[in-house]
């Protein structure tokens, strides 16, 4: 289908660090980085969305597909049209959406899937310590407590992680989330900048 964004996937479990690698990419030009989750933060508390993204997030859970569209496409325009994002140029790193299968299937309209990364972390409870040190030092009230935090990996298991078997295998990169920052983003750009230069060349020559 014409028209659709080029875009890989950061895909894993809360607390993975698929934000992390996200914004790194984000400043790699050629890379546009989309968070769901930080185009929800950004929003206005008092608004519709705001306020729906409380009501989910605090308990764990997903906000309602609906809603996820509405903010999510509100923002890919803005910006589409501040110049921001480029899509003729620019390979749109998604991370945080498609959150379940309904959502894959909506997107897909709008987004062509080139790879998968999927990050994968061996040891849960320490991706749960992770989350609860963030939660306190970027204040985020959904990771602040231990239930919420197991109740997100729960949503995980069971609305997210069936997403990897709605695309083709061979589209999915699993890479081990260990070590640090700089060593888990040489595996993801092993797998990204092949893509990347298939689709878009090599920018400067
Ligand atoms: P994150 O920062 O990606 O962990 O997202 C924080 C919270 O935002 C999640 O726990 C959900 O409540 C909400 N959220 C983010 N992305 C989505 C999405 N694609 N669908 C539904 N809810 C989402």
């Amino acid at each position: 289908m014409a028209g659709r964004y080029q875009s890989v996937l950061l895909f894993g479990a809360p607390g993975v660090g698929k934000g992390t690698q996200g914004k790194l990419l984000g400043h790699i030009p050629g890379f546009f980085h989309l968070a769901t989750g930080d185009v929800f933060r950004s929003l206005d508390k008092e608004s519709e969305l705001g306020k729906k993204f409380l009501e989910y997030s605090s308990q764990g859970l997903l906000v309602p597909d609906e809603f996820t569209i509405r903010a999510w496409q509100g923002y890919m325009q803005q910006k589409i049209e501040a110049e921001d994002f480029r899509p003729g140029t620019d390979l749109l790193v998604l991370d945080g959406i498609p959150r379940n299968v309904n959502q894959a299937k909506i997107v897909d309209a709008h987004i062509e899937v080139l790879r998968i990364i999927h990050l994968k972390a061996p040891n849960i409870d320490e991706m749960v310590q992770r989350m609860k040190k963030r939660a306190e030092t970027e204040g985020r009230i959904d990771d602040a407590d231990e239930s919420v935090i197991r109740r997100r990996f729960e949503v995980y298991d069971e609305e997210t992680a069936p997403v990897l078997s709605y695309y083709d295998a061979h589209l999915i990169s699993d890479v081990i989330a260990v070590g640090t920052p700089a060593e888990v983003l040489m595996q993801v750009l092993q797998a990204i900048v092949p893509v990347y230069r298939d689709h878009f060349g090599n920018p400067l020559g």
